[in-house]
């Protein structure tokens, strides 16, 4: 099968593979479409470490259950909401697989496991014709949506939606970096009744516009004060000088909360803009939970994705066109392609 691997920093190579055969518990997936994510990014660029290269990346994958290993046993198959026949149509993302024993997992916070592993950096992903996952980490998909649109729930639809409950009821709500995340985002944050307020790149006019028609009521430059004070702010974007822009805008009793696996540094900033009982705080992975939550709120919105294809032979020209912020919305691997 054709794939893209990441063999180490920096070097991105299409590599023919034998198809994987699935261990126990395992799902074969044929994969249809795979979300291109910042964190893609981060593993090309060596900034969040690859334990064991090379590995495909991808871990915003829709495809068709084509086989199954052995059962996993009693134990494992309780743990399945409903079984994924051969056929269905599923989801796998970021959150490979977790111990179950770790006092995280104990503790309802398998998204903080000690001993995960994820797609696309410990488990070989969607930048592939074909993929294996444990069953209980994939999910069935809702009816209404094509592969393309669904891919970016998978990750920036659901590392941002648990960030969005880490803001509580906040009313007034500041989304920094206006990419994948956020454009799905503003749109369950208006369901819920929020307001939201867009930060962009400076000049990005294009980011701008793309906020105001997802229902933000004002969009501008990142470190542009907003008309009024934030209740709560997510900073999607990886760049740390953008916490104390976005604490400088919070009313009092406000929280930031930090929605990227990576960022650089966060400079200093004088106590004042933190105190008041302002919260920074950073939010990882995802549980089991939050993607049966979106999965069942996206179409009530409904969640529109503005996804952006490229043939698998194209996933570096993704990642770049990411990186230089080249769309707006998602960029999606597309495996029929
Ligand atoms: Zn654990
Ligand atoms: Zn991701």
């Amino acid at each position: 099968m054709r794939t893209i691997q990441i063999e180490g920093p920096g070097v991105l190579r299409a590599a023919e593979l034998p198809e994987p055969e699935p261990g126990p518990g395992q799902l074969l997936v044929r994969v249809h479409a795979c979300g291109v994510c910042r964190t893609d990014l981060h593993l090309l660029d060596g900034e969040v470490e690859i334990p064991r290269p090379p590995i495909v990346p991808g871990h915003q994958i829709v495809g068709t259950v084509i086989g199954r290993g052995e059962s996993a046993g009693a134990g494992a198959a309780l743990e399945t909401a409903e079984p994924l026949e051969i056929g269905a149509r599923v989801g796998i993302p970021w959150l490979g697989w977790t111990c179950g024993r770790c006092r995280y997992c104990r503790s309802g916070r398998e998204n903080l496991c000690e001993n995960a592993r994820f797609t696309g950096r410990d488990i070989d992903g969607g930048y592939a014709e074909s993929t294996i996952a444990d069953e209980r980490y994939c999910f069935a998909l809702p009816e209404g949506y094509s592969d393309l649109q669904l891919a970016p729930l998978l990750c920036a639809g659901l590392i941002g939606y648990r960030a969005l409950g880490m803001t509580g009821d906040s009313e007034r709500l500041g989304l920094y970096g206006f990419g994948s995340s956020a454009h799905i985002i503003a749109q369950v944050a208006r369901f819920q009744g929020r307001r939201v307020f867009a930060f962009t790149r400076p000049g990005d006019q294009a980011s701008q516009d793309s906020a105001r028609k997802l229902g933000a009521e004002w969009a501008g430059e990142s470190l542009t004060p907003p008309p009024e004070e934030l209740d709560a702010a997510i900073v999607f974007a990886s760049a740390g000088e953008l916490v104390p822009g976005a604490l400088r805008a919070l009313a009092r009793g406000g929280t930031v909360v930090c929605a990227g696996i990576h960022m650089s540094d966060i400079p200093s900033f004088p106590y004042d803009i933190l105190w008041g009982e302002r919260t920074v705080r950073s939010v990882a992975n995802l549980t089991r939970q939050d993607a049966r939550e979106l999965l069942a709120l996206a179409p009530r919105v409904p969640v529109r994705t503005d996804v952006h294809p490229y043939p698998l032979p194209d996933a570096g020209r993704a990642l770049e066109d990411l990186r230089a912020g080249r769309f707006q919305g998602s960029a999606v691997i597309d495996l029929d392609r």
